[in-house]
């Protein structure tokens, strides 16, 4: 299997990046129902290349330009099999020490790798950082911990969320909007801030609409800052909004799940400037380190929050010692109950070089996609319209909505590229997103000859 896996990163960019299937294809080479005898591995195995090489869309192609990447490395791929292979649950820290204390170290590694806020780190008084599965889920964290302080812890008992407003652009990820929704913050009680023309929030708007909600009665309680928007990578000024959102006690959640990475290149830091201010923090090494899915990093400044909204202690799960405040458990950091030992991948990774990988690797990329700009500008069938300071660039036909349209659905049926649509300030546009570890010159260049040739 290990062999298998090293011959598709090897040879995947012989596949068409995006998947060529019909809806329904990949269930139809596959039996209907489960086998009654034993079957070989080698049996299984050849079915990977017969029905699962086909399904894919290979994220790890070097043309695969679309969505955000979720780049892997080799170190990480075994730290996540020793993991498997080893198959500890760790909710708590008797359950498996060596689970917690290598991810707080972790975290602790990270924080100062990407010049985080000392506030962060597990040896300060109030913080603390914890591995997630996903952004998503650090964000619904961070909300679930905003909405116990503003609520004084009331919300616990009697589940009333009907007061709290939440703030974020139309361009914060949909995972907020997802999250807010699970936390009983209903789009009612969810404020769109108007951004500027670089799709960033503007703090002036923000703190009309917050004075505006407590007029009303309303309690303002949680504020998304985008670091690297979905859309256009877009960046809301973290510290212009946390000036008007904390006096208020509105708590500041940074989503940085893309581009917070970035910091671990020292030109770069300016990505996380301003995150003394933040209340909570999170960005994705799935996404951009070579470490691979699922791993989202989380760190709050108010570790009580949080463990005041998710602590539950039942007698089954009490120990010595974290009643004797010496531990951490996880379990009341997150919303599942079980973990998985994610911190061997990203020890894996940085032992073996990963961060110096990373940190070419997210140089690479940067330097491509500004070449990529600047030959989109220099077409003039194209536009480029939005900032593109690190590995985004987004650009649209002159000629408008349908050709845009059509340009990126010819172009990824192609299979030589894939790119993802978006709409930004109400014109369709193309993505381009580069990320793969495999991406170099030659795969953009043909990326853009293919745009070109189709446009
Ligand atoms: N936030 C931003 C800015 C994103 O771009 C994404 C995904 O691309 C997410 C959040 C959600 O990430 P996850 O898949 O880790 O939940």
């Amino acid at each position: 299997m290990i062999d298998w896996i090293a011959d598709y990163l090897a040879t995947v960019e012989q596949y068409p990046v995006g998947s060529q299937v019909q809806p329904g294809d990949i269930r139809a080479m596959l039996p209907e129902h489960p086998p009654t005898e034993a079957e070989p591995f080698e049996a299984v195995l050849a079915d990977m290349d017969r029905v699962v090489i086909p399904g894919l869309t290979h994220w790890q192609h070097p043309n695969f330009f679309a969505f955000f990447p979720a780049n892997v490395s080799y170190a990480s791929i075994l730290g996540d099999l020793a993991a498997s292979g080893l198959g500890v649950q760790g909710m708590s820290w008797m359950t498996s020490p060596a689970c917690t204390e290598v991810e707080t170290l972790m975290m602790d590694w990270m924080q100062e790798l990407l010049g985080l806020p000392e506030k962060f780190r597990s040896t300060s008084e109030r913080g603390g950082g914890v591995i997630q599965g996903s952004a998503s889920e650090a964000t619904l964290t961070s909300i679930l911990a905003a909405r116990w302080r503003a609520t004084g812890g009331q919300v616990n008992t009697n589940g009333d969320t009907t007061r709290l407003v939440a703030y974020a652009t139309s361009q914060a990820h949909s995972s907020i909007e997802k999250g807010l929704r699970i936390a009983g913050i209903g789009t009612g009680q969810i404020r769109a801030v108007p951004h500027d023309e670089h799709f960033a929030m503007r703090p002036d708007e923000l703190a009309r609409m917050i004075e505006a909600d407590i007029a009303a009665g309303l309690i303002p309680f949680w504020v998304c800052v985008s670091r690297g928007t979905t859309s256009s990578m877009a960046f809301d000024p973290t510290a212009e909004i946390a000036a008007v959102a904390q006096p208020a006690n509105v708590w500041v959640h940074v989503d940085a799940a893309m581009s917070g990475i970035a910091a671990l290149a020292p030109e770069h830091r300016w990505v996380n400037e301003g995150m003394e201010h933040a209340d909570s923090y999170c960005t994705n090494p799935h996404k951009w380190m070579g470490v691979n899915f699922d791993c989202d990093l989380f760190w709050t400044a108010d570790r009580a929050a949080l463990l005041g909204a998710l602590s539950i202690l039942p007698e089954y799960l009490r120990s010595k010692a974290a009643e004797s405040g010496a531990a951490i458990d996880y379990r009341d950091w997150q919303v599942p109950l079980g973990r998985r030992f994610r911190a061997l991948k990203v020890w894996f990774n940085i032992r073996t070089g990963g961060v110096a990988d990373a940190v070419a690797m997210i140089r690479r990329h940067v330097a491509l996609t500004q070449e990529f700009a600047e030959w989109a500008d220099a077409d003039p069938r194209f536009e480029v319209v939005a900032p593109h300071p690190l590995n985004l660039v987004v650009v649209r036909l002159v000629e408008g909505d349908a050709a845009t349209d059509s340009l990126i659905e010819r172009a990824n049926a192609s299979g030589r590229a894939l790119f993802t649509r978006t709409v930004l300030d109400g014109k369709v546009a193309c993505r381009v997103s580069i990320g793969a570890s495999g991406t170099e010159r030659r795969h953009v260049e043909d990326g853009w000859a293919l745009l070109r040739e189709l446009a």
